[in-house]
């Protein structure tokens, strides 16, 4: 596997690639900016991204295609060397909606196509175009969809899921870990009470080591194990600090150590919808 800053892709097995290290785009609407997005993301490909995880739920997914455009443009990048990956949510599972809703996705973007499309929640809500239906007496409308649990997967040192990626490993499957560096910790879809990643003293201590910064280690655990990670970040010093991950490596008892600060700690719990039938988090995986 080939980890550098010019190239850190892995290989999926339809014989597309995705690159290890890609730029999260969920941004909490009351806290962002118009334009925000943009200047991010022309900033994160200057920097070297060629990978942005968004939705059209984000409410930003136009101001993520208007900057891969641009640097189209400019010249900068192609777009075969770009991959963006969309998803639909949990108001469009029902098999009629998914095309129109890709379709919304593309217009947003003003790109022909997306590289991946995944399925945000494996929990339907009522179909239709209010995203977070509820009825009179506020409460959620749940959806029975017929559904294979298809499921992009939280990933970070206090959540580092040895079953999944053994199993995912064994069947030649690619896990992008959302959150890895612990989320924003915004209380209105986090679990607050969990212990701050980037605070943790070995993380930390091996960030002095090898003069890295906690989130660089968090980062560069699950990359050198093969774990695609999506840390969001729209700040540009701090952009490019996640993207400086490749140019130092943990020996094996480090990597066995960050394994061992797991906590199965989620910091996206979704308990709100927690009653849902088909609620993910009841199960191990
Ligand atoms: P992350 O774990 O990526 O953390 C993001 C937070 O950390 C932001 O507040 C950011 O602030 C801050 N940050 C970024 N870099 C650093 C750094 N080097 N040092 C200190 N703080 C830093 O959380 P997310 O929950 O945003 O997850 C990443 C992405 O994963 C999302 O943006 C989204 O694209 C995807 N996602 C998908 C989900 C799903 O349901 N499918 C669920 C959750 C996330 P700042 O911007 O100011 O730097």
């Amino acid at each position: 596997m080939n980890l550098s800053a010019a190239d850190h892709r892995r290989p999926l097995s339809d014989g597309n690639h995705i690159p290890i290290l890609g730029l999260g785009t969920y941004s909490d609407p009351k806290s962002t900016s118009g334009g925000d997005c943009v200047a991010a993301v022309k900033a994160a490909i200057d920097i070297g991204y060629r990978h942005f995880d968004g939705a059209f739920l984000y409410k930003n997914e136009h101001e993520v295609g208007e900057a891969i455009r641009t640097k189209i443009a400019e010249g900068t990048v192609t777009r075969e060397e770009i991959f963006y990956c969309g998803k639909l949510w949990a108001t469009k599972l029902v098999p009629e909606m998914v095309r129109p809703a890709l379709e919304k996705t593309l217009g947003a973007l003003q790109l022909d196509y997306v590289d991946l499309y995944i399925i945000e929640m494996p929990m339907a809500l009522q179909p239709g175009d209010n995203p977070y239906p509820r009825d009179e007496h506020g409460k959620w409308i749940y959806y029975k969809s017929n559904l294979c649990a298809v499921w992009e997967v939280e990933c970070h040192p206090y959540f580092t899921q040895p079953k999944l990626l053994k199993f995912c490993q064994q069947h030649d499957i690619v896990i992008v870990g959302y959150s890895p560096l612990g989320t924003s910790r915004n209380p209105s879809w986090v679990n607050v009470s969990s212990p701050p990643l980037l605070k943790d003293a070995y993380l930390n201590s091996l960030g002095q080591k090898y003069n890295k910064t906690a989130a660089q280690v968090a980062l560069r655990f699950n990359i050198q194990r093969g774990v695609v990670v999506i840390p969001k970040s729209f700040n540009i010093a701090r952009m490019r600090e996640n993207f400086q991950i490749f140019d130092f490596s943990l020996t094996e008892e480090e990597m066995k150590n960050v394994e061992g600060l797991n906590k199965n700690v989620r910091f996206v719990e979704l308990l709100m919808w927690s009653d849902h039938p088909e609620y993910p988090f009841h199960d191990e995986y």
